[in-house]
């Protein structure tokens, strides 16, 4: 935002599939403020431990303290009044409150910057961010590089059998891929190979993948 009158808040969603870089770049927008001498708050989910408890960390080792939240109205609680900067990682895990809340800090004259994945594992576009970018003042779109073909990729490839929305994990679980390349089914279809291999399990995902969505 170039132009900004007074203390006028606002919102700023950075939004892509895993890999693009928006952790990478939403430490750098708060690197920034910081440096400007702002008063910055930084929150991630609770259920985003991949590599530390409470840092922001991006895949290339980019790292930032950040405060732990369960859901987005928790960051309401944790902010400051002399805070001017709100950061917020991974808003998807946030719950569908993230869009309120948002709008309560920008509309107290914070800036409110956001990064999120806008479409799921299937490519359908993941709740609550395509409601935030509608009332977002800005939004930057991030591609990352196919894994497959080296193309632009805009999806997030799940590698494992599992069919829940959120499945926390990073290299091994996911990859990056291009929509020629993207094979929206291949979860559910993993799910139904394990089933015809093992018709006696349970539903859901296995053990195995919850512990490994809990590692690097
Ligand atoms: P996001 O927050 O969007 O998941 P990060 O900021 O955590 O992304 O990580 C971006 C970094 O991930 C890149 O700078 C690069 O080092 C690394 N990376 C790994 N795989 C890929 C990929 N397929 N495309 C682009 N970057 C990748
Ligand atoms: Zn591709």
């Amino acid at each position: 935002m170039d132009i900004v009158k007074g203390n006028m808040g606002w919102i700023e969603v950075i939004v892509g599939p895993m890999f693009s870089g928006k952790s990478e770049e939403l430490i750098r927008r708060l690197r920034r403020a910081e440096i400007a001498r702002q008063r910055v708050q930084i929150f991630k989910p609770a259920i985003d431990q991949r590599y530390t408890a409470t840092g922001i960390v991006s895949h290339s080792g980019l790292e930032i303290a950040s405060e732990l939240v369960s859901e987005a109205h928790e960051i309401l609680l944790k902010v400051s009044p002399r805070t001017e900067v709100v950061g917020i990682d991974e808003g998807q895990f946030l719950g569908d409150g993230l869009v309120d809340v948002c709008t309560q800090l920008a509309d107290l004259g914070k800036r409110v910057m956001v990064t999120g994945l806008d479409t799921d594992f299937m490519g359908r576009p993941f709740e609550p961010i395509p409601r935030l970018l509608a009332v977002a003042e800005e939004i930057t779109k991030l591609l990352a590089i196919c894994v497959r073909c080296g193309n632009p990729a805009v999806h997030t490839q799940r590698l494992v059998a599992s069919e829940e929305l959120i499945v926390v994990g990073a290299t091994g679980t996911y990859e990056a891929r291009c929509r020629r390349c993207f094979e929206p089914m291949l979860a559910h279809q993993k799910v139904e190979q394990q089933h015809a291999a093992h018709p006696s399990a349970p539903e859901g995902s296995p053990p195995a993948i919850k512990a490994q969505a809990a590692s690097r």
